[in-house]
């Protein structure tokens, strides 16, 4: 096994440039992420369930020290800003736990209680915020909740802040219109892949040092607790529309297709403070997120953020969002606002005029550079989302995958063009004697992409894959983006360590599917269906849920899963079953005999049986950076 390496002289050389047009730090982002502190638990460790930690700053005590040379100046200074832990008051009457999770947890005193707003990914997490608000604001209940969005850091730990009894007792639960669907859906088609390369994307399995994961730009990193999700009891549709929760005003502005796909910011009059939800946060944000998902609308996004500036801003004396430190004063909230919608549409139009010019999409990121003013500010840098992979993600969004060159239109895949190139070179050894030549010059991109053609034509070939980690290694330790070094350090430490084989496959998204009505379970089964092996086979039944007596019908033609509500017209097999039985049949936790004798499953068990047998198990660490 090969050893990680130290920062090369080219990777000091580059922070150091860095370090030189960095904007003048004068203190502000420190002052205004420790400013309203009350207090906080040491190292902000969290215990799940077993006694481990869920979430802890102590492996991040580090970046309290000197800045390594393994480290990006910029992304240091932010890792420091994202270690700054606790509960904060942002106003009289508005509190946020931050640093508790990747995301920040916020309570509202209303008349009677707290109003929740985003409950972090974990139960855990979020009940030992309310624990800490409740210590020092006082012992009251949560009076309501609100999800500012779609994404799972916003809604897991709800379950940490509330008790069955309140949602019996129909505790109010707002948010955005479409929330639910959207909610489940990003998890369900595609949850093994986004999963597998979430676990890139935010350093999962890195260790946390100076070597390893250090920030992931949003926040320090993921809890690992118990995640859940309770509907919303309502929701809002319309911009302007108010609601009085537990006493409090509360203004909204809907804003869909913007970081998620279903969000809002909302307005506190009375408090004269206003959260801009995940839209605008200290960061330069993703309009495509590398763990993979459709692209973001940058166009609508910048909208909506100058919308909630003429909405808002002339009654705001404090902007908070769910990620990050707030920021005070009305000129200060105003000139955040038009420097983040400009910062989206800026790369918008950019990327669309070069597009027009005739760039493709490698041309335009490589280009595109921030005006001064944009440049200038913190706010705007590439700590989460990048300047380079956003443009990228423009283009992809306006004008897809190809970009007009035929020579890139039906090219060999990664191991065929491998194999191919590494005859070009001479063989492996004068590839990779040329690589190495490269590595000494410190073009780090041109040895990742000329030996990844060696690796994916010879996955073992062990000098092949100790030069390319050794190449990814400098580019994360370069890297400002969290979300760049974690994908770099983590595909270096698989070429390093290769993963051994797997004889179970992890099921990445099982807990998601218990989530799931019985509707889209079916439609998630129609994407495991095996289409070299189905050939011509049909198949057609009557599926009742027994738990709820839904019917569906459940067919096959043309190598195509239909299912539809009700039963279908034609002759079909007839099969009962649960919900949760079906689950634990896909993920391989019960077999079919199995559930049929624990009167799980009942009626044309053969049939069904045949049906499952073709449909895949998907393996959650299949590879990424070799073949
Ligand atoms: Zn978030």
């Amino acid at each position: 096994m090969s050893q990680q390496q130290d920062a090369t002289a080219f990777t000091r050389t580059a922070h150091a440039a860095l370090g030189r047009i960095l904007p003048v730090d004068d203190g502000q982002d420190f002052a205004d992420a420790r400013r309203g502190f009350l207090g906080t638990i040491p190292d902000a460790t969290i215990p799940g369930a077993t006694g481990n930690p869920v979430w802890s700053m102590k492996p991040f005590e580090f970046v309290e020290g000197q800045r390594p040379d393994t480290v990006n100046p910029s992304l240091w200074r932010q890792a420091r800003l994202n270690a700054i832990h606790g509960l904060f008051e942002v106003t009289p009457g508005i509190y946020q736990v931050r640093n508790f999770d990747i995301s920040n947890i916020t309570f509202i005193e209303g008349a009677t209680g707290y109003i929740v707003i985003d409950p972090l990914i974990s139960e855990e997490t979020a009940r030992a915020a309310l624990a800490l608000m409740r210590q020092h604001r006082g012992d009251k209940p949560v009076t309501a909740v609100i999800y500012t969005h779609s994404h799972v850091d916003h809604y897991g730990g709800v379950m940490g802040v509330l008790s069955d009894a309140d949602i019996r007792n129909g505790l109010r639960i707002i948010a955005p219109e479409g929330f639910l669907a959207e909610a489940v859906s990003e998890n369900v088609l595609l949850g093994n892949v986004m999963g597998r390369r979430a676990t890139y994307m935010y350093g999962a399995t890195l260790p946390k040092g100076p070597r390893g994961h250090v920030d992931s730009g949003l926040g320090k990193t993921v809890s690992t607790g118990k995640v859940t999700l309770v509907p919303p009891t309502e929701s809002v549709s319309t911009t302007g529309s108010r609601l009085t929760v537990d006493g409090v005003d509360i203004i909204f502005q809907v804003t869909p297709d913007t970081e998620a796909p279903a969000e809002m910011n909302f307005f506190f009059p009375q408090f004269r403070a206003l959260c801009m939800a995940e839209n605008c946060t200290c960061n330069l944000h993703n309009l495509y997120t590398p763990r993979g998902a459709l692209v973001r609308d940058a166009r609508s996004w910048s909208h909506y953020i100058d919308e909630a500036s003429a909405m808002f801003c002339e009654d705001t004396d404090v902007l908070f969002a769910s990620h990050h430190w707030p920021r005070w004063g009305q000129d200060r909230a105003r000139d955040f606002l038009a420097k983040q919608g400009d910062l989206y549409k800026f790369i918008h139009d950019q990327t669309l005029r070069l597009a027009n010019h005739g760039l493709n999409p490698t041309e335009i990121a490589e280009r595109l550079r921030l005006p001064p003013s944009l440049e200038a500010e913190w706010h705007t840098r590439s700590y989460y989302g990048t300047l380079n992979h956003n443009a990228k993600a423009v283009y992809q969004r306006y004008l897809g995958w190809f970009d007009g060159n035929p020579a890139n239109l039906h090219k060999h895949p990664p191991v065929e063009a491998g194999a191919r190139y590494v005859a070009l070179a001479g063989g492996a050894d004068a590839l990779l004697a040329s690589a190495q030549t490269a590595y000494d010059q410190g073009d780090y991109r041109w040895v990742a992409e000329l030996v990844n053609h060696l690796v994916f034509a010879e996955p073992d070939n062990a000098a092949a894959r100790t030069l390319q980690a050794n190449a990814l290694e400098q580019m994360g330790y370069q890297a400002e983006s969290g979300p760049w070094r974690a994908f770099y350090l983590t595909g270096a430490q698989e070429l390093r360590n290769p993963r051994p084989k797997s004889d179970k496959p992890r099921q990445g998204a099982a807990g998601q599917l218990r989530a799931l009505p019985a509707g889209s379970l079916l439609e998630a089964l129609a994407v495991r269906l095996n289409g070299d092996e189905i050939g011509e086979r049909t198949f057609a039944f009557n599926l009742t849920f027994t738990e709820t007596g839904e019917a569906f019908s459940l067919s096959v033609r043309n190598g195509v899963m239909h299912h539809a509500p009700g039963r279908t017209t034609g002759p079909a097999d007839e099969v009962s079953l649960t919900c949760a039985a079906l689950i634990a049949l896909l993920i391989g936790e019960t077999t079919m005999s199995d559930a049929v004798s624990a009167g799980k499953v009942s009626g044309a068990i053969a049939g069904f049986q045949d049906l499952l047998s073709l449909l895949d198990q998907f393996d959650f660490w299949f590879e990424i950076v070799a073949p």
